[in-house]
């Protein structure tokens, strides 16, 4: 079997328009935010989807963002679905004649979304897959009725008990810490969320020992960050979802997340990675069950140590968060206070990450 990978260039040219002064950071119901949600739209029909919006078109609008989400489908053989989400907006002009042009937040899972329907296309898998590019998800509307995800949930176009899992990206587009680290820390990419549903931390697995060369899945408890993207909806809803994302930067809601920033050989093989995930998902036996509250302790001292242990290389404070994972070591469920600790160690390895 070939090894499935996105097409970098298609990648580049999405990420520039949308980033671009005419999208003009892409605030929902700006002259801007249509014109990507247009891009959107012609790239998931151009990807060989079908409109999936309720009235036949591709757009369910927003009314609390004054936008709309852009749905597509791939159908599959069963009445049940996989969602795959991203949102396209972001925050705007930022007042000086900049604006927030939000090349990793979030153009880069918009155009993984875009290579994923390229991947599948053809493809009848078991389940439909919904291909979803929500609006709204940044402030002000971030977690309230205007959310575009949000508002997907309240008013479903698909009956929500025929979602298995819901896959959510954002800030998918860089490389982990600063330039030199070790491809293994570089390239990893956290998988959150497989602890909330039966069987989703061995379809991660079984996907991410076929992932491309460029990307390196890491499972983490989604409970390590506060809930910040669209899966917030879903998990209220007791959907099982997947987070995937490299996390905050530095230029996180900056005016400088620019694309020439993005790590385009890793958006490329993450593509790849989600089309063998969302074949995986689409292929499990019966319903998806909703773990209440569950976490992914173990998988995330595994990738922890993965990542410290090639950190351990080039940085010697890495020692130290060795050894302070050794005591979690094949525990499947921590303790409030060794959860506690494991947190500490989290926000140690980012303040390493980030030059700290
Ligand atoms: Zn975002």
């Amino acid at each position: 079997m070939t090894t499935l990978r996105g097409d970098e260039a298609r990648i580049r040219a999405l990420v520039d328009f949308l980033c671009s002064r005419e999208c003009n950071g892409r605030a929902p119901g700006t002259p801007g935010g249509r014109l990507a949600r247009d891009r959107v739209q012609a790239e998931l029909a151009g990807a060989g989807l079908e409109p999936a919006a309720p009235d036949g078109s591709w757009l369910q609008p927003v009314p609390g963002c004054d936008g709309h989400n852009v749905l597509g489908r791939l159908p599959g053989r069963g009445e049940r679905a996989i969602v795959v989400g991203a949102h396209f907006d972001h925050l705007g002009p930022d007042g000086t004649g900049e604006a927030y042009w939000g090349a990793d937040d979030n153009a880069a899972a918009v155009a993984v979304m875009v290579e994923v329907a390229h991947l599948l296309r053809g493809r009848e898998l078991e389940r439909s897959v919904l291909f979803c590019g929500f609006d709204g998800e940044e402030p002000p509307h971030f977690c309230t009725p205007g959310m575009g995800s949000v508002h997907y949930v309240a008013e479903p176009p698909f009956p929500l008990d025929r979602i298995d899992t819901m896959v959510c990206m954002d800030l998918v587009g860089h490389t982990l810490g600063p330039p030199g680290l070790p491809a293994a820390v570089g390239d990893s990419l956290m998988v959150m969320g497989a602890g909330r549903g039966e069987g989703l931390g061995g379809a991660v697995d079984r996907a991410a020992a076929r992932a491309p060369e460029g990307v390196a899945p890491r499972r983490m408890s989604c409970e390590v960050i506060p809930a910040l993207s669209d899966y917030y909806a879903f998990d209220k809803a007791q959907i099982p979802f997947l987070f995937l994302s490299c996390g905050r930067w530095e230029h996180y809601h900056e005016i400088t997340d620019t694309p020439e920033k993005l790590a385009y050989g890793k958006i490329a093989a993450t593509a790849g990675f989600l089309a063998e995930l969302v074949v995986e998902l689409a292929a499990l036996e019966g319903e998806r069950r909703y773990v209440p509250g569950g976490t992914d302790d173990a998988a995330t001292v595994v990738s922890l140590q993965a990542i410290g242990t090639a950190l351990a290389t080039v940085d010697p404070r890495a020692g130290m968060l060795l050894a302070a994972l050794s005591s979690f070591e094949g525990k499947e469920r921590l303790s409030p206070a060794e959860k506690q600790a494991l947190a500490g160690i989290v926000s140690m390895v980012e303040s390493t990450l980030s030059g700290g």
